[in-house]
């Protein structure tokens, strides 16, 4: 019996009905875009969310995560509202609430992706949530509309305002590739991303770094970028190239152009990573990447003390391109390093860590892996 099962059949005294996984993700290359209509390129992550579920014959929704202590939180389906509280269980409500279930179910999570390291967790358990649901009411529901749902149940519920790609990359990902996915109209395409062939590896590393202008940092740029779209009289960033835009610059203030800025010339050089992959051309990858992170450091200012000493020891370790990833202020980055220097690098970053008293790092490498699936019970 599966672990999930045996758990949920201790908690709620019977066996679930679905069983679905759904992973983290990483985004090699466009970040802060998703939410622009750009391009991002983002890959699965080996690490998943499993989530079990069974209907109730009425309205009461029971719902536990191991990471959690199990400990059972209680609703009835008529009191799902948005922006109830802190509780961790608001991310699989939200997703109840948008797909409209309409009887009680019992949900048991178990989470394997790191929380809050910018690996998102959050998008992991939303999937999961949302393609064991689709599943078990036979909603039918496409990859595409599954993504929108989980985007509206962490927007409009949860009352975070995160843009359409970690939701989309832990539904439609395939091993071996990454997902090049353009956020105006959610199509799609799978990159072949085959690092391990190369001698190399991503590795991603932790800073356990949390600051406090998570929330609004990303809200302030987001509006920047709106800012910037509404002043030039375009319908998107995505809609004008990087020269012209320079070339408008005296129609902007300073920050509302730098920050409009960072969106253009990172939308193209996601178009230029995947030319770069279709090629094998990991050196111009690597040096994608860290124009990638300047952009982000210096135009965008969503880093932090402890994603640039990452990054530049990394770069110090021989890596052929490094950068933060996520919304910034904390989180991880990630490297892309020969294999047999991985363990000098994570060596070189923990002792520079140290050095500057930030906390310890964690690290983990990855190779692209399987979007969400539902796991045979
Ligand atoms: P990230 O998505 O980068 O990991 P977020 O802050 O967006 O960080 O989401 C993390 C939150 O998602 C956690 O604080 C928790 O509320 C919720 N969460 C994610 N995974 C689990 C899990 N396995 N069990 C309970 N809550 C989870
Ligand atoms: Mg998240």
């Amino acid at each position: 019996m599966l672990e999930i099962s045996k758990r949920f059949h201790d908690l709620f005294g019977r066996g679930p009905e679905v069983i679905a996984a759904a992973p983290g993700r990483v985004n090699l290359i466009g970040e802060h875009i998703d939410y622009s209509d750009g391009f991002v390129l983002p890959f699965a992550i080996s690490d998943t969310t499993v989530v079990a579920i069974a209907k109730r014959s009425d309205n009461l929704i029971r719902i536990a995560s191991v990471q959690k202590r199990t400990d059972i939180m209680e609703m009835q389906l008529g009191e799902l509202a948005p922006y109830q509280g802190e509780s961790w269980a608001r991310y699989a409500l939200g997703v109840l609430w948008v797909l409209g279930v309409d009887t009680g179910v019992e949900v048991l999570i178990n989470g394997r992706v790191p929380l809050g390291a910018g690996l998102s967790s959050s998008a992991a358990l939303e999937c999961a949530v949302a393609t064991a649901v689709n599943h078990l009411f036979e909603m039918g529901k496409s990859l595409p509309e599954l993504a929108r749902a989980t985007q509206k149940a962490e927007n409009d519920y949860v009352g975070v305002p995160c843009g359409i790609m970690d939701q989309s990359v832990s539904l439609m990902a395939h091993p071996g590739s990454a997902l090049l996915l353009d956020c105006r109209d959610l199509t799609s395409e799978h990159i072949p991303f085959l690092i391990a062939p190369q001698g190399l590896e991503l590795l991603i590393i932790d800073t356990q770094a949390h600051h406090k202008l998570v929330d609004g940092g990303y809200a302030e740029r987001r509006a920047s970028c709106e800012k910037a779209v509404a002043e030039l009289g375009i319908t998107s960033l995505r809609n004008i190239s990087v020269a012209e835009y320079a070339a408008r610059q005296s129609e902007l203030d300073p920050v509302t152009y730098i920050r409009g800025f960072h969106a253009v010339t990172e939308m193209k050089r996601v178009l230029d990573a995947v030319e770069a992959l279709k090629s094998n051309n990991f050196t111009r990858l690597g040096e994608l990447l860290n124009q990638s992170h300047r952009s982000l450091r210096d135009d965008y200012t969503v880093s932090c003390p402890e994603l640039n000493l990452a990054v530049d020891t990394a770069l110090a370790q021989g890596a052929l391109g490094a950068r933060m990833v996520g919304g910034g202020f904390g989180g991880s980055a990630i490297a892309l390093i020969r294999t047999d220097h991985v363990k000098r690098c994570q060596g070189a970053i923990t002792k520079a860590f140290a050095e500057a008293n930030f906390k310890a790092p964690r690290f983990f490498t990855s190779l692209p892996s399987a979007g969400a699936h539902v796991i045979p019970n």
